[in-house]
C-alpha cells in the first residue's frame, strides 16, 4: 500500500503548490518586461534637429537624396543659403529612397510680401507616399493659411480634400513653420483590395492638426478618392503651378517605423 500513499502525497503538494500560486499575492514584478531593451537613439542637439537614427533628406547643402517625379533625373531646384526653393518649372521631386512607415520632419516657409489669395498663395505639398507621376499619392497641404481664406479642407496642414486641420497653427511669411508627421502606410490584401487604410497624425508648430486621422485614399483635386495597392513610395514635394513666389524648405529627415503594429507585450 506504499505507492498509493505516495501517490497521494504527491497531488497533495501539487494541489497546495496550484493553490499557492493562485492565492500568492500580485507582485510589481510580475507586470514588469525586461527583453527586448528598445534600441538607444541619441536625439537632436534640439527637438528640430535629426536623430542618431533618423535618414536626413535635406541638411541645407544639397538635394542629392531628391529625384525629379517624371523622368527620375537629379532634382534641379534651387540649393542656396541652407535652404531649398521651389523651381516652379522644374517640376514636382522625390526621395530616392521608397518608405512605408515613417516619421517625418520638414520645415518649409513661405516668402515675405507673397502675394495672391486662396490656393494662389504660397502652394506646394508633402505627398506622404508618391504613388505615381505628377500630383498622385496622399498629399498633406502646404500652403500660406496665415489670414488667406480658402476651403478649409485645402488650407495648410488639411489632408487635401479630407480632413481640415484641427486648428491653424500658422506662422506668417518670412517665418518657418515645422511640420512632424508620422504616416502609417496602408496595407492591401492579395487581391489588391483594402486591408486596413492609410493613417497620418501631424503637428504643426508643435500643435497638433491631424490625429490618426484614416485617410479615404489617395489625393485627388476631383472626386471621391479610391484606394488602389501599392507598396512602399518615395516621398513627394509639389512644385505647384501658382503664380505666387516660391516656398522654401530645409531640415528634413525621416525615421522608418517598424512595418507592423505595435503588441502589447504581456
Ligand atoms: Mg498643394
Amino acid at each position: 500500500m506504499k505507492a498509493p500513499v505516495a501517490l497521494v502525497a504527491i497531488v497533495f503538494v501539487c494541489a497546495a503548490a496550484t493553490a499557492r500560486a493562485q492565492n500568492a499575492k500580485p507582485r510589481p514584478e510580475d507586470t514588469e518586461v525586461w527583453k527586448p531593451v528598445p534600441a538607444v537613439v541619441t536625439p537632436g542637439k534640439t527637438d528640430l534637429d535629426a536623430p542618431s537614427d533618423a535618414i536626413v533628406l535635406f541638411d541645407g547643402k544639397d538635394e542629392s537624396q531628391w529625384v525629379d517625379v517624371d523622368t527620375h533625373t537629379p532634382a534641379k531646384w534651387d540649393v542656396h543659403d541652407g535652404v531649398l526653393t521651389v523651381n516652379k518649372h522644374a517640376g514636382n521631386i522625390e526621395t530616392k529612397q521608397s518608405f512605408t512607415n515613417y516619421q517625418l520632419h520638414l520645415e518649409w516657409k513661405v516668402p515675405e510680401g507673397i502675394t495672391g489669395s486662396g490656393q494662389a498663395r504660397g502652394n506646394s505639398g508633402l505627398f506622404l507616399a508618391s504613388t505615381g507621376p505628377g500630383d498622385d499619392g496622399y498629399e498633406i497641404q502646404i500652403l500660406d493659411s496665415y489670414n488667406n481664406t480658402t476651403y478649409v479642407n485645402g488650407q495648410a496642414a488639411a489632408i487635401y480634400k479630407q480632413y481640415p486641420p484641427l486648428v491653424n497653427a500658422m506662422r506668417p511669411p518670412g517665418q518657418w513653420n515645422v511640420y512632424d508627421v508620422i504616416w502609417t502606410a496602408p496595407t492591401f490584401k492579395p487581391d489588391g483590395s483594402l486591408n486596413t487604410p492609410a493613417y497620418v497624425t501631424a503637428f504643426q508648430n508643435g500643435v497638433l492638426v491631424q490625429n490618426h486621422v484614416a485617410l479615404l485614399g489617395p489625393t485627388l483635386y476631383i472626386g471621391k478618392p479610391q484606394y488602389k495597392a501599392h507598396g512602399p513610395e518615395p516621398i513627394k514635394l509639389q512644385a505647384h503651378g501658382d503664380p505666387s513666389a516660391p516656398i522654401s524648405f530645409r531640415n528634413i529627415w525621416a525615421r522608418r517605423l517598424p512595418d507592423q503594429p505595435q503588441v502589447h507585450v504581456p
